[in-house]
């Protein structure tokens, strides 16, 4: 029997991550896949073939729409979707970043089993593939991930009715798509089809859009996206969505039906525990399917660990990433921590939407007093420059020590200038802090900066 230090289940963001630490920690570590690429959602059908998709149709609609502006004449008619060379493009990519895991695995001297993987008991393991084999283990990493959420009524067909993975590989362009879910997935996806041509209606069962993200940017950024013809239809509760014939009908409450060529389901993801035999172990988890786990992401049974999607927190890859360096960390040394304050998320839809922190809505209601700055990309030489007038970024600070509790960013590469805010929350830094750094001219950081000047109402240049 094969036996190990280490056994991640799972080689997605927060598995192979934990696999690779480990290793380098001196650790003989195996990792479970049942995909034969490595790098889980993220690589194979999450955060990289949609960046993909999304940086194709915006060049796409900037060849159709904007390049007048910058005083390129095109003939915009003679701008053509190349569909299946877009896709082509994306999948380059994807086989790419997954055959390069492959490499640091080998790199790292980490035994690749290809399976599903089954706890039989702490320390024991069953790879459920073409020669199912025990292998034996001092610890267990689950790092499983989640899968798309189903909806009562909706029947996911996984073709016209589907799920973002068939979203990233529509094989034309839909006449109508229904999007289900305002959230993150629903919104960069339904992006991606509207500027290829899509007439995209999004339902939404709350009464704003990108649930959870600060109020105020969410609004802008629903005004934004409404321009961009994307239609929004808040306040639905969705009954049901059936394929018929060539065409799916989604019906609402209280509304006419709605029919449509492809309809995206984006309600959320649900934690992937399926078939791992936690029940069996005694591995305990919440009515909402996550594994329970402590500060050192030990579940419930010493020497199982789990991190990533399948435990609870935002349901993000680089926090999977920072929970595998840690539970790395935590077996070998000992002691571990991850710092779910200066976590952030990005919206990569156009403009981005980027945040970290405490949101307005959270400070108010915790009763934090805070003091905020905002600062508009129009009054932003750079963001002329580039043509990216719209939107702002704004800083939360405490009232009384200025310490910075959150940024929220909606604009032109609000992705990338989120990082030094970040970095600020991580470091306990001041608005003050942010404010006294110099930031290059003329970039679109000095927005971030100009927004923590005004925090204490000295911006410069608004
Ligand atoms: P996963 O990446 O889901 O990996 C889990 C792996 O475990 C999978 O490969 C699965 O096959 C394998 N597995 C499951 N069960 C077993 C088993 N029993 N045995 C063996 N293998 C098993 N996050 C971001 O931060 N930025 C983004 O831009 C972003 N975009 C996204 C876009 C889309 C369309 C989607 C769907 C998600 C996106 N996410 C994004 C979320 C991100 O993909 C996840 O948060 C991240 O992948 C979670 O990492 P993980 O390691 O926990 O799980």
């Amino acid at each position: 029997m094969k036996e190990h230090d280490l056994v991640v289940i799972g080689g997605g963001p927060g598995g192979y991550v934990a696999a690779i630490r480990a290793a380098q920690l001196g650790l003989n570590v195996a990792c479970i896949e049942k995909e034969s690429a490595l790098g889980g959602t993220c690589l194979r059908v999450g955060c990289i073939p949609s960046k993909a998709m999304l940086e194709s149709s915006e060049l796409f609609q900037m060849a159709k729409n904007h390049l007048a502006e910058h005083g390129v004449s095109i003939n915009a008619d003679s701008v053509k979707l190349d569909l299946p060379a877009m896709l082509k493009r994306k999948d380059g990519i994807v086989s790419q970043l997954t055959k390069g895991i492959d490499g640091l695995f080998r790199k790292n001297k980490i035994t690749r089993y290809l399976g599903h993987g089954k706890i039989v008991a702490p320390g024991k393991v069953l790879v459920e593939g073409a020669q199912p084999e025990e292998i034996v283990c001092k610890n267990i990493v689950i790092a499983t991930g989640s899968k798309s959420a189903p909806l009562k009524g909706v029947e996911v067909d996984n073709e016209r009715i589907g799920t973002s993975t068939e979203a990233l590989a529509f094989p034309e362009v839909p006449g109508t798509m229904v999007v289900i879910g305002a959230g993150v997935i629903g919104l960069e996806l339904g992006c991606v089809w509207s500027r290829l041509g899509a007439k995209v209606i999004v339902l939404e069962y709350l009464d704003r859009i990108l649930p959870g993200m600060d109020s105020e940017i969410a609004t802008e950024a629903q005004k934004i996206f409404t321009k961009q013809g994307i239609e929004f239809r808040l306040g639905m509760k969705v009954t049901g969505a059936k394929v018929s014939g060539k065409k799916c009908v989604v019906t609402c409450d209280g509304a006419e039906p709605i029919t449509a060529d492809r309809v995206l389901l984006a309600v959320g993801r649900i934690p992937n525990t399926e078939n791992l035999n936690l029940d069996g172990v005694h591995v305990a988890y919440d009515n909402r399917g996550r594994i329970q786990v402590d500060q050192h992401f030990q579940t419930t049974i010493p020497g199982i660990y789990a991190i990533g999607d399948v435990i609870g927190g935002a349901m993000l890859a680089h926090k999977a990433e920072e929970e595998g360096m840690a539970v790395a960390e935590g077996i070998v040394w000992g002691h571990c921590h991850v710092n779910y304050d200066a976590i952030p998320a990005i919206v990569y839809t156009h403009p981005e939407i980027a945040s970290v922190g405490k949101t307005e809505d959270q400070l108010k209601e915790a009763g934090v007093p805070y003091k905020k700055g905002s600062f508009p990309y129009m009054a932003n030489g750079r963001a002329k420059a580039i043509a990216a007038n719209e939107g702002r970024a704004k800083v939360l600070a405490h009232a009384e020590t200025d310490r910075v509790l959150g940024v929220h960013i909606i604009g032109a590469h609000a992705g990338d200038l989120i990082a030094e805010a970040a970095l600020a929350i991580e470091f306990g830094a001041s608005s003050e802090d942010i404010a006294r750094t110099s930031h290059a001219h003329p970039t679109l950081a000095e927005i971030v900066k100009e927004a923590a000047l005004a925090v204490d109402g000295r911006a410069i240049h608004f």
